[in-house]
């Protein structure tokens, strides 16, 4: 064999090598190539690698038995080059199958993924429906679904329990023929109208019908249901069962109706109370037969009158009126005629009164008259203006004639009772000289200047056992009209009008009241202690003012005597309590 059959036999030796080497790759990715598609593409590269391989062979038989020729290394140059060619596919084929490989890899990597999110989106959606649903279901809030038509397509629970149709009764009927009260439908209608036209309808009060035909008052609310276009695509519908609040409220409707009525009730009773009560008050203000004030208002006014006139130190005077020989009007004309002549009596009274003046009836057929600011003179001259005008009043019986007594307010009075006494007693004085004439108390010589000390002593024990009664505020009022007279005379004493007369310690009607009731021990002593203390400095500075009549002195006693009077504001109150 030459150097060059021996080059040629390794040469083709290698290339068919090359190609066992090749074949048995080849066959090694025969799964992936028939995966990708390629099984054609391999059956014929295996049958050229085969039948290539036989050639090499064949060639290399051939050398090694000299059976060679140029033709046949021609052949054989082919064969390599050949197989040069099957072995550089065979090695892009299966460059390509890796390749291949991988990408169909990735994307069964990538198809797993996508198929993970889907199922966990599945899961997620498939629960929340499930939430959906049960909340829907097991809401305490009676909810059903509806569409245009108003048919229904969900129904929960509540709606179950409140409006009596099970579920599946429900379903696919119109609300129109479930719950919808006839004279509701165009109201119904109007809300589907609204509900589908976008816009939510909250809050409607109104009855639905329940499966028994019986109405309920719900609280509805109704919203559209939108869907991922956009559009409405069902209505959903909440409805609260508030018949028993309705139900409440109808009552206290019917409740506040029956007050209010009652209340207007009441209203017209207070006023016919109020209107009887005026009526009721008049009357018991008024006498009946002459329409003057009474005598009970007659004492009321006195009373105030006489505190006003100390305090201020300003004249009053009062007048009694009595019709002379009355008896004779009754017992020749009879009792009609008397009470016609008193009504005569009192018309001239009130004439001659006007807005100034008071008049009253004082009992039978008597009357009085209190004049405040007038003095004793100004007081006689009206007193005889009065006379006047009776005597001159027409009288279809016989002629009506009156006495009259006058008292004035002086530094000696001792209280209202005491003026009164004083008018009672000028008043007989007139009598006795003759009737149809008037007499002032003092020109009778009829004033009243003490109160005897057994009187006092008498009021004072009464005082003591009467708490907070008449009987104390009987004494409460002397005393203070005793302080107020005693500055009014140190006034007068002062400006060289009258001498003072200062009481002595045991003549003094307070210390009788203060040393009694300290022996009794009754409960308002200590505020009768408050007084005395004040009592001692006023009745010191009235033997000071006594020695010594000086403009200032009569200022601390007028203060003195002022806060004396006060303390029994306190002392009042403290009898109040107590009792
Ligand atoms: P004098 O001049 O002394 O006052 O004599 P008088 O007759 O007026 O007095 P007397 O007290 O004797 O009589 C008063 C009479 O008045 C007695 C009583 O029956 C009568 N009387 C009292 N109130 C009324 C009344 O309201 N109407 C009538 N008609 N008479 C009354
Ligand atoms: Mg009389
Ligand atoms: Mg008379």
């Amino acid at each position: 064999m030459s150097f060059k059959e021996l080059i040629d036999v390794i040469g083709i030796s290698i290339g068919a090598g090359l190609m066992f080497v090749s074949i048995r790759r080849a066959w090694g990715m025969r799964q992936a190539v028939q995966a990708a598609g390629y099984c054609t593409l391999l059956r014929i590269l295996m049958v050229l690698m085969t039948f290539f391989l036989l050639g090499y062979l064949f060639s290399i038989w051939a050398i090694l038995a000299d059976h060679i020729n140029w033709l046949q290394a021609i052949v054989s140059q082919v064969f390599l080059f050949g197989s040069v060619f099957v072995v550089l596919t065979v090695w892009l084929a299966q460059n390509t199958t890796a390749k291949l490989r991988r990408y169909s890899q990735h994307l069964e990597d990538l198809v797993a993924e996508r198929t993970e999110q889907l199922q966990t989106a599945l899961r997620e959606q498939e629960r929340a429906l499930s939430y959906m649903t049960q909340l829907f279901q097991e809401m305490s809030v009676a909810c059903f679904t509806y569409d245009r038509d108003g048919v229904v397509h969900e129904w929960n629970r509540e709606a179950e329990r409140l409006y009596g149709y099970r579920a599946e009764e429900a379903i696919g009927r119109s609300v129109y023929d479930l719950i919808c009260r006839p004279e509701d439908a165009p109201r119904t209608r109007q809300v589907i109208e609204e509900v589908f036209s976008g816009r939510a309808v909250r809050n409607i009060e109104w009855k639905d019908r329940t499966r028994d035909g019986e109405e309920r008052w719900v609280l509805c609310s109704t919203f559209p249901l939108v869907d991922p276009s956009g559009a409405v695509w069902r209505a959903i519908s909440a409805n609260v069962d508030i018949t028993a609040r309705k139900q409440q409220e109808e009552i206290i409707e019917a409740q506040r109706e029956e007050l209010e009525a009652q209340n207007e009730n009441l209203q017209q009773l207070t006023q016919r109370l109020a209107q009887v009560n005026a009526e009721l008050e008049m009357m018991a203000a008024t006498d009946a037969m002459t329409g003057l004030p009474n005598h009970r208002v007659f004492r009321q006014r006195l009373w105030r009158e006489f505190l006003w006139s100390l305090e201020q130190d300003a004249p009053l005077s009062l007048i009694l009126l009595d019709v002379d020989h009355f008896k004779r009007f009754n017992d020749t004309f009879g009792h009609q005629a008397g009470d016609e002549v008193l009504r005569k009596v009192a018309h001239v009274l009130l004439e001659q009164c006007g807005e100034e003046f008071f008049c009253a009836r004082y009992g039978g057929e008597e009357f009085t008259v209190i004049l405040p600011g007038l003095d004793a003179t100004q007081a006689m001259g009206f007193a005889e203006q009065v006379r006047r005008a009776v005597e001159s009043t027409p009288c279809c019986y016989q002629p009506i004639t009156v006495s009259l007594g006058v008292a004035s307010v002086a530094l000696h009075t001792l209280n209202p009772e005491s003026l009164v006494e004083e008018a009672d007693q000028s008043l007989y004085v007139s009598k006795r000289n003759g009737r149809n004439r008037a007499t002032h108390a003092q020109e009778a010589g009829v004033l009243i200047t003490e109160i005897a000390p057994e009187v006092w002593q008498e009021r004072v024990q009464n005082a003591i056992h009467d708490h907070g009664g008449y009987a104390i505020q009987q004494v409460i009022s002397q005393i203070v009209y005793d302080h107020l007279q005693m500055t009014r005379r140190a006034k007068a004493f002062v400006a060289g009008r009258t001498p003072l007369d200062v009481p002595t310690e045991e003549g003094c009607r307070f210390r009788v009241w203060l040393e009694q009731a300290q022996q009794s021990a009754v409960p308002a002593c200590p505020y009768l202690e408050t007084s005395a203390e004040c009592h001692a400095r006023f009745h010191a500075l009235c033997e000071q003012l006594h020695s010594q009549p000086e403009p200032q002195l009569l200022h601390q006693l007028m203060a003195c005597g002022r806060e004396f009077v006060r303390t029994f504001d306190d002392h009042l109150a403290g009898v109040q309590r107590a009792a």
